[in-house]
């Protein structure tokens, strides 16, 4: 990592430079081929497929857990990082399951950009839009790219169609495909109107071979294929669907580009265009509401809490986005909420799978603190002039259990266990004085965070739990004198959750909500960011 100076125009200029983004999209759609070819076209590393290592394209594979490798899913996020055009990109990974939509949401609070990767087939699917959703809540703006155009799928202007109808945004496209999707033959560069033909390379593992070819070649050689781009283009220009940044930035409309990411065709304009409009970090405003300036003393925000993450490196690692100043490892920071000092000799840059050493960071940059004990997604740190960024709101659970230990004898090792795997938000535990500290309850956002949590608590705290699913399935936030009602009704439990104190009340469906809304109109209850 470069050195700097530290000054406050040192920082600027260094936030200036970073682009920190996360690709949203709906499982399958490409996020992880993509990954690859980013960071392929900004030679961050040699060969597609070294970062997540995809079956049978050799490369580190993950393999912190058995699990992740027989479901074939990414659980545990990481950051690439790598430089382009004199940018430094930072590409916070988002794990790809459903049931991980609480993490990716957390991801996305750590990120100043999105790109929205759509399946060309497949159009906006379910987890596009529910990451959407989260991106306008969180006013992270959104760069659309198309994906799999090699393949049999849409047509392009039905798609961005489907991106004005369902999701009200205007889309401008930057690029223009020349033949229809299966039957690509290159993107016009509606900037220029240049033409940039694409050839496939054996198995897409190295770059496409790009070629230049002018307008009046490519009218003879693409035929049909070309005019119908060309028509294309000239009602896009009617209709007046070019990019205002502006409004980019402002979430009223999205930059589309189309390509395909297996074989390398338009990765990188996509790049050029990450690096070209979306928005270094800026000031970020603090829980009263004051803005802190990326010149200001160091701050930054744990918004991952990860343990285990392979087998080399069994510990706990606390991910934090650096909001402002700049960062020196050794430096002491102070925890906000406890007002402990922490001390970050360790300090570690995260790509991949592979750490090293970080001396130096600034806004935008994450950094990954070991065996940060007593960090708890959310915190913020600071150094000098404190600062309390505003919380990482929690997605509304909708599947609860009640977890015990099987075996007595570890009741010690049960609650270790339950107390980290609550900081890192695998799951979110809930207590009551009722059912008392040995059985607490477990909320989660998708079935599948249950079986993280009890795969974990038996191989790395040597406590196997027993779950026993409860009737509940959705959940509002309430205060202490509407829980007094609520208590004692049926079908409706208030519980605390461990975390932050906050009281949760759990009814059994949606109805008995309404229920107990219209009987008793007074009392608090607060919808949590809904997840579907
Ligand atoms: P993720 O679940 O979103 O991370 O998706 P993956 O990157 O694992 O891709 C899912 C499948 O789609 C894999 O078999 C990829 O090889 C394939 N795929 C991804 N991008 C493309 C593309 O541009 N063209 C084609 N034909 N297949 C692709």
């Amino acid at each position: 990592m470069s050195a700097g100076t530290g000054t406050p125009q040192d920082v600027a200029e260094q936030a200036a430079r970073r682009r920190t983004f996360a690709v949203i999209s709906h499982p399958d759609a490409g996020k992880s081929t993509l990954t690859e070819a980013l960071a392929l076209h900004a030679a961050a590393i040699e060969v597609a497929g070294a970062v997540h290592g995809k079956a049978g394209r050799g490369g580190v594979r993950s393999d912190w857990m058995e699990m992740e490798r027989a479901r074939g899913i990414s659980i545990t996020s990481s950051v690439l990082r790598f430089e382009f055009d004199g940018a430094l990109l930072n590409l916070l990974d988002t794990p790809g399951h459903a049931d991980f939509s609480e993490d990716t949401y957390r991801v996305l609070a750590a990120v100043d950009a999105a790109i929205m990767l759509l399946d060309s087939a497949k159009g906006l699917e379910a987890q596009t839009l529910k990451l959407f959703d989260v991106c306008r809540h969180r006013r992270v703006p959104v760069i659309t790219f198309v994906n799999k155009w090699d393949r049999p799928g849409r047509e392009p202007l039905e798609l961005l169609d489907e991106i004005e109808q369902r999701i009200g945004l205007r889309p401008a496209p930057l690029t223009w495909p020349v033949g229809t999707a299966g039957d690509f033959r290159g993107l016009i560069d509606r900037a220029d109107r240049s033409y940039t033909r694409f050839r496939r390379t054996p198995g897409g593992a190295t770059r496409a071979i790009a070629e230049r070819v002018p307008a009046d070649r490519a009218a003879a050689e693409e035929g049909d294929a070309w005019r119908n781009a060309v028509e294309e283009l000239a009602l896009l220009d009617e209709i007046g669907a070019t990019l205002d940044p502006d409004d980019y930035a402002a979430g009223i409309c999205t930059p589309v580009l189309f390509g395909a990411a297996l074989p390398n065709f338009g990765v990188s304009a996509l790049l050029e265009t990450v690096c070209r409009l979306a928005p270094s970090p800026s000031a970020r405003v603090d829980a009263d509401g004051r803005e802190r300036p990326v010149t200001a003393p160091f701050s930054g925000q744990v918004f991952k809490v990860q343990a285990g993450m392979d087998r080399a490196h069994r510990d706990r690692l606390a991910f934090i986005r650096i909001c402002s100043g700049r960062f020196e490892r050794g430096m002491s920071l102070v925890h906000a909420p406890t007002g402990r000092p922490l001390a970050t000799k360790y300090a570690q840059t995260v790509f991949g799978r592979d750490r090293s050493t970080l001396d130096t960071a600034y806004p935008g940059d994450v950094i990954g603190l070991p065996n940060a004990t007593g960090l708890t997604v959310g915190d913020t740190l600071y150094a000098r002039t404190p600062v309390t960024f505003p919380p990482i709101p929690a997605f509304a659970p909708e599947h609860f259990m009640v977890a015990r230990v099987t075996d007595n004898g570890r009741a010690k090792q049960f609650r270790r266990g339950i107390d980290q795997l609550d900081s890192e938000g695998v799951v979110q535990v809930l207590r009551s004085d009722l059912r008392g500290d040995q059985a607490p309850v477990l909320a989660a956002v998708g079935p599948l965070q249950f079986d993280v949590f009890a795969a974990r608590m038996a191989d790395e705290f040597n406590a196997p739990v027993t779950l026993n699913r409860l009737d509940y399935s959705t959940a509002r936030i309430t205060d202490k004198e509407s829980a007094d009602t609520l208590n004692g009704r049926r079908g409706v439990e208030v519980l605390t959750r461990s975390l932050d104190g906050a009281l949760v009340a759990v009814f059994v469906d949606k109805w008995r909500l309404r229920a107990v809304e219209r009987e008793h109109p007074g009392v608090t209850l607060t919808p949590m960011l809904a997840a579907g």
